[in-house]
C-alpha cells in the first residue's frame, strides 16, 4: 500500500507498506530505499471483475514466498548491477 501526496502534479511517496506482511519499507525524501513490487491493475472486459481496479505492494521477502508456491517457476535473468 502506497501513501502519496501530490506535489507539482506528481505523486510523492510518503510511505510504502507491504500488503502481505504489513511491514513498512524505508522511505527517505520520497525515495523508497528497499526494492519491492507495485501492482496496479484495472480488470478488463474479459474478466469477471471488469471495471474493478486493484493495487498492492509486496516486499522482496513476501514476493519470494509467494512465487515459491507457483507451479511454474518464475522467469529469472541475472543482469548487471548498475550503480
Ligand atoms: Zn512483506
Amino acid at each position: 500500500m502506497r501513501i502519496t501526496v501530490k506535489e507539482n502534479n506528481r505523486d510523492r511517496i510518503l510511505q510504502v507498506v507491504c500488503n502481505c506482511c504489513r511491514r513498512p519499507l524505508p522511505v527517505e525524501n520520497g525515495i523508497v530505499l528497499e526494492d519491492y513490487i507495485h501492482v496496479d491493475k484495472a480488470w478488463g472486459y474479459f474478466s469477471e471483475r471488469d471495471g474493478e481496479k486493484i493495487a498492492f505492494d509486496l516486499c522482496e521477502n513476501c514476493t519470494q514466498e509467494l512465487t515459491k508456491r507457483f507451479r511454474l517457476p518464475v522467469y529469472q535473468k541475472k543482469t548487471r548491477e548498475y550503480l
